[in-house]
């Protein structure tokens, strides 16, 4: 679903990605994890291209993301992502917020768009929120919201960036709660997070970059139990 071959990065002179390979099949859960600074929250934004590689082949839901010819809106609806800041429009509701993309984007009917909406709002438990303002809700309530409406577009993929980096602690498993529903059915998920109990549980695999780099790509249990790495090794002493 996701091929990266030989990809490199570069902003000016800087080196941010450095030979990229990676492979994620349909239905995978990968966790990013890495110091930052260490190309994590690029690489992501490579998927969607929200950044464009400078080398290499990438290649996502069989399109070649080089392809200069490719519509880049009808890409990007397959691919859903979820920020640290949550990104809701502050000026609209929360049922709002999720039908804006499925009507204007998707063409869906206002009626459909906000049927599919509240479907969505109660998976993530919060449909007696749709008629409030994003900053009448609490950070895990909001990055709820956040959830919802990119599942509203139906994507193929879901990325998240940090999704619970911004969140009071006692906010952060009711995120974590959604996400491991989400796996469970099955959804491709690219996920950065420093939540390493989720990453073991969840993730069928790990990725530890440092310095643009991949340095290991293992199933998540092993890479727990006995990380191969030096770099990750002392990553995740310093963790716990
Ligand atoms: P991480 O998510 O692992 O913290 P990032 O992918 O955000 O790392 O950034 C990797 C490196 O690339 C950092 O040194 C960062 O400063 C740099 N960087 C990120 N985005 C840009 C940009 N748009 N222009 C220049 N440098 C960038
Ligand atoms: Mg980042």
């Amino acid at each position: 679903m996701i091929e990266f071959t030989g990809v490199q990065k570069y902003f000016g002179r800087f080196h941010v990605l450095q030979d990229i390979n990676l492979t994620i099949q349909h239905g995978e859960v990968v966790v990013i994890i890495g110091p930052s600074g260490s190309g994590k929250s690029t690489l992501l934004r490579c998927i969607n291209r929200l950044e464009q590689i400078t080398e290499g082949s990438l290649v996502v839901n069989g399109i070649s993301l080089l392809d200069k010819k490719i519509d880049i809106n009808r890409f990007r609806r397959e691919i859903g992502m979820v920020f640290q800041h949550f990104n809701l429009y502050p000026h609209m509701k929360v049922i709002d917020n999720i039908v804006l993309a499925p009507v204007k984007v998707l063409g869906m009917t206002k009626e459909k768009a906000t049927e599919t909406a509240m479907s969505y709002l109660k998976r993530v438990g919060i449909a007696d929120k749709a008629d409030s303002y994003p900053s009448q809700l609490s950070g895990g309530q909001q990055q709820r919201v956040a959830i919802a409406r990119g599942l509203a577009m139906n994507p193929k993929i879901m990325l998240f960036d940090e999704p619970t980096s911004a969140l009071d602690p006692e906010m952060i498993g009711e995120v974590l709660d959604v996400m491991r529903s989400l796996a469970h059915q099955g959804m491709t998920m690219v996920i950065v997070t420093h939540e390493m109990g989720f990453a073991r549980e969840v993730a069928d695999r790990v990725i530890f970059m440092d310095e643009g780099r991949i340095v290991e790509d293992t199933a998540s249990g092993s890479f727990f139990d006995n990380p191969e790495e030096e770099r990750a090794r002392a990553f995740l002493s310093r963790l716990i």
